[in-house]
């Protein structure tokens, strides 16, 4: 038997074998580092490392596409940003040592980041590959990040930049591993996008060495080192399994023929893009503000328009649901942020904005409506952190003045699931964002890594909430879909079917295997599921339930035991 797994979190359902390959480390600055003896000459040295740091990653974003290319280039000018290089140069001009100077002004800047939380946070993790690609310079080093990759190899690293990701030899990477990161850490998601198996958070792989040959279960979130042959054998038949879903391209259904749309959520123009061949019925969640996280002024009618029309071309006549912007708490956008909010994610933040900036919705909704008349598309529109019935009208009442024909809202809010039937009365359609409604439940913030139990989607509350809403529309005779990450998981796929939620919508990379588990039951088996999920009194109890109905032929090829 092969010794215990190093465990962290999966991402994917995919598993791999292989040699490991370790990234460089990141250089260290010696604290005691001398002082330049021509410090002027040295600070110019320090400007023009950051400019070819800059070009570098300019021209890996300029070789690499979409969002690779996109991360690539917010990299590059993080490194082309003045007040970074302007302020560790005037501290090399002072006298300090040119990468103790690097190291101190970003490390500044990494707090300021951190500390503003959410997206920002996560970008940290860029500013300090920029930080690192330039001490390395400086100091004569190899640039830390991942080597050439010889053979096909399982990439190991403490942690992967964007750009060390965007520079992956592809043809040679079998799986990644970080030890540390997170599931909505950028390395994640773009692994996620290309289907590569990962686990991040996987401490205990700082032990692995070049050459050391490991299984990667992304299923399972964990690294087994030397495995036997029967894991390897586990390996090959999961791959072979998984490779084989993939040639599904028809619509969601159980089978009895039941249809749940298996939809996309994505966040920029170039997402939808890369759905036109994808098989997947259309967008059930465009995340408009991730559009504008960068901007420091409100986007205009003209842009907005553009990019709307742009998702609008690239699907197609296939159903888009353009969520509004939903700006505030862990997606701050410097152009509505509220300033002193003790309480962000309870303040001022979705749509509630509308009281403090109502034009932001005004133009966003004559933007998507240009959008409908460029391309003839009819994208359906929906409101984010709506809490109250009036809202819900409010918001039905605009878009629809507007000129956009299916208006709905999301069920974020407890209370708004709760009034579920009142909601539905109002608008054409509801979607259940099952991330934030798990954190309003539970009173958990959800970036908090250490209470993930609370926040776990089987917490039975918080299927009583789903539940009730789904109930509200399969009597309505009205749409409710489900757009957070509980739609990925599979077997919740089958219990929300189960209760009468009509559409799931995913990262791309998840609709095989939710579209597979639909296939392999009927509409009675997941309502059967759904009940003994409901029936539980714990989150752990509620899984094993509804696992316990699950075909035993899909529980193997998606390892969900
Ligand atoms: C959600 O809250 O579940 C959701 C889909 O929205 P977001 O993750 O963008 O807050
Ligand atoms: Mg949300």
């Amino acid at each position: 038997m092969s010794a215990s797994p190093i465990t962290g979190v999966g991402v994917g359902r995919g598993a791999v074998v292989g040699p490991v390959a370790r990234a460089h480390p990141v250089p260290r600055v010696p604290a005691d580092a001398p002082s330049p003896a021509d410090p002027a000459a040295a600070a110019d040295g320090v400007t023009a490392v950051f400019a070819e740091v800059a070009d570098t990653l300019q021209s890996r974003a300029e070789a690499a596409t979409g969002t690779l290319s996109e991360v690539l280039s917010a990299t590059a000018l993080m490194a082309r940003d003045a007040a970074l290089s302007g302020q560790a140069a005037a501290k090399v001009r002072e006298g300090m040592a040119p990468s103790l100077a690097v190291a101190q002004v970003a490390g500044q800047f990494i707090e300021m980041f951190t500390a503003a939380g959410g997206y920002m946070a996560e970008r940290a993790t860029d500013l300090a590959s920029v930080r690192d690609r330039v001490i390395a310079r400086l100091e004569g080093l190899p640039e830390p990040g991942v080597p050439a990759l010889s053979r096909p190899s399982v990439v190991v690293a403490e942690d992967l930049s964007p750009a060390d990701t965007a520079v992956l030899d592809l043809a040679n990477v079998l799986g990644i591993v970080i030890e540390k990161g997170g599931p909505t850490s950028h390395t994640a998601i773009i692994a996620g996008q290309l289907g590569l198996p990962c686990v991040v958070r996987a401490t205990e792989a700082a032990g692995l060495k070049d050459g050391d040959v490991v299984a990667v279960d992304a299923a399972h979130g964990t690294v087994i080192v030397d495995p036997d042959e029967d894991v390897r054998a586990a390996v090959e038949a999961r791959r072979a399994a998984l490779a084989e879903l993939a040639t599904d391209t028809g619509d969601g259904a159980t089978s009895d023929s039941h249809g749940v749309q298996l939809l996309a959520n994505i966040g920029t123009a170039e997402d939808a893009e890369r759905l036109t061949d994808a098989a997947v019925q259309g967008v059930g969640l465009f995340r408009t503000e991730v559009l504008f996280l960068d901007a420091q002024t409100a986007p205009t009618e003209d842009d907005q328009a553009a990019v709307y029309a742009r998702a609008l071309s690239a699907l197609g006549g296939r159903k888009v649901v353009i969520r509004t912007l939903d700006a505030g708490a862990d997606k701050p956008l410097a152009f509505v942020t509220q300033p002193g909010e003790e309480n962000p994610a309870l303040g001022v933040r979705g749509y509630r904005l509308v009281r403090a900036a109502p034009e932001l919705l005004t133009t966003q909704l004559a933007a998507i409506a240009r959008a409908q008349a460029t391309t003839g598309g009819t994208p359906w529109v929906m409101a984010p952190m709506i809490a109250t019935v009036s809202e819900a009208a409010d918001f039905a009442d605009a878009a629809r003045a507007a000129g956009i024909a299916t208006v709905g809202v999301m069920v974020e809010v407890p209370a708004i699931a709760l009034r579920a039937r009142d909601v539905l009365a109002e608008v054409d359609f509801v979607s259940i964002g099952t991330n934030d409604l798990a954190q309003y439940t539970m009173a958990t913030d959800r970036l908090r890594g250490e209470l993930v139990d609370l926040l776990d989607m089987w917490q039975p509350a918080l299927l009583d909430l789903v539940s009730a809403t789904a109930e509200a529309g399969v009597e309505l005779g009205k749409p409710v879909g489900v757009c957070g990450e509980s739609a990925a998981d599979p077997v919740m796929a089958l219990v929300l079917t189960g209760v009468g939620v009509t559409s799931l919508s995913m990262s791309p990379a998840a609709v095989p295997g939710v579209r597979f588990a639909l296939r392999a039951h009927t509409l009675a088996r997941c309502q059967e599921m759904a009940a003994a999920a409901r029936a539980a009194r714990t989150a752990p109890e509620a899984r094993a339930a509804a696992l316990a109905l699950v075909d035993a032929h899909v529980r193997a090829v998606l390892a969900l035991d």
